[in-house]
């Protein structure tokens, strides 16, 4: 990443020699900055120490109001500016930011934290967003004493992810592998699930965060994943049935950077589900192989991820597919239990196309419902939790039901 140093007063910055600038989970705190900030006013400076954090430049206009280059990892590259930062305060009063995107336009609502854990979307009255092309968003930070987090989505680490599979394969059920390394070297890990090691069963699959701001299909993925392994007798009943594959993270290093979209090997990962060239997707191509060599059946897929809104991709009605008519079934189950008032969604039927995106590439090699699963960015978080939760339990209900009359 490129940083225009010469803007910052680097002298002047508070150093503390702490140990760490990660969020201190146990805490609550935030540790001292291990290193010199981006630029500072005369009341606050500004870093992108901490892991997710990314802003490409800073300009200091005045004592209190500064300018910070929101900038993509690569071009061509989707819409989707992120950005974070951190605020340390030096006096109270107000600190006035100009986010300038280049190569895209405001997207994400910008979220404040003290903790790293506790979110608050920044009061309407505190940011205006350039009506004519989007290209500009100022915000109003109120200092305080405390440092703070500013940033796109909430921070969802791939450490907080690999701390999560590694919490759930303390199940005895649950075993937790390292199937390849991103290209920065970060494992990439899978879950399985599986009962009665002994007994042959289909397995359900699904992963996430090929696109690193997709903040909102991780929080999917992870309500989702414990609704199928909660201890409901509709879950006994699935995982008597089924086992599963859980790749909670695809792009480690594009999470860690602040990415727009990309992986370390400036490639959309999910356009790359055919060729295969980035360690990633080679990773997750490896664990299929059982798929094609026979020795296991695949039964679903899902590929969690974040737009605008909520939406299912699916296969058209007119593609055959195993278990049939699940993608329409499924949509109709849940529509009937979820209040749209909570969580509206579409499902959008898709032809496979020669697109390099997981839902073709399984759809085509195993004929199975395979479906990119989107969660709006703005979707309410106490909505997506339940959202998740009616989906598992729907999603589990209709497999039974197809593998009881296969
Ligand atoms: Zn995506």
């Amino acid at each position: 990443m490129r940083l225009n140093k010469s803007v910052s007063i680097l002298g002047a910055f508070a150093l503390a020699a702490c140990a760490t600038s990660s969020i201190q989970e146990n805490t609550g705190l935030l540790p001292a900055l291990r290193a010199a900030g981006l630029c500072e006013t005369d009341n606050a400076a500004i870093s992108i120490e901490h892991a997710t954090a990314n802003v490409s430049d800073c300009r200091v206009v005045s004592d209190t109001s500064l300018e910070l280059m929101i900038r993509p990892e690569n071009t061509p590259i989707n819409d989707s500016p992120w950005y974070g930062f951190r605020v340390d305060p030096k006096i109270p009063g107000i600190l006035d930011i100009t986010l300038s995107y280049e190569g895209g336009t405001h997207r994400y609502h910008p979220k404040v934290s003290y903790d790293g854990r506790s979110w608050d979307w920044l009061a309407q009255t505190q940011i205006d967003v350039d009506e004519d092309n989007g290209q500009t968003a100022s915000i109003r930070l109120n200092l305080g004493q405390r440092p703070f987090f500013v940033s796109a989505q909430e921070i969802f680490t791939s450490e907080k992810h690999d701390r999560w599979a590694r919490k759930l394969a303390e199940r005895s059920d649950t075993t937790l592998s390292e199937i390849g390394r991103s290209h920065d070297g970060h494992p990439l890990l899978m879950l399985e699930v599986e009962t009665e090691p002994d007994t042959e069963k289909p397995y359900v699959m699904w992963v996430g965060r090929q696109h690193p701001p997709e903040v909102t299909g991780a929080l999917f993925l992870i309500s989702f994943t414990e609704t199928i392994l909660g201890d409901s007798g509709l879950s006994q009943k699935f995982l008597n049935r089924f086992n599963l594959l859980i790749v909670p993270n695809m792009n480690p290093d594009g999470v860690t950077a602040g990415f727009w979209r990309h992986n370390k090997g400036g490639i959309d990962l999910n356009r790359d589900w055919g060729p295969f060239t980035q360690p990633e997707t080679q990773a997750v191509r490896s664990a299929l192989e059982r798929f094609e060599t026979g020795e296991d059946r695949i039964a679903l897929f899902l590929d969690f991820h974040s737009t605008k809104r909520n939406l299912l991709y699916t296969q058209t009605d007119e593609e055959p597919a195993s278990p049939p008519m699940f993608a329409r079934d499924w949509a109709e189950a849940v529509d009937e239990r979820l209040d749209d008032e909570v969580y509206s969604f579409t499902r959008e039927p898709r032809p496979m196309s020669a697109r390099a995106i997981s839902k073709n590439y399984m759809y085509k090699n195993y004929g199975i419902a395979a479906i990119t699963f989107e969660v709006g960015d703005a979707t309410d978080r106490d909505a997506v939790r339940e959202g998740a939760i009616v989906f598992a339990e729907e999603m589990m209900k209709i497999m039974i039901r197809a593998e009881e009359s296969r």
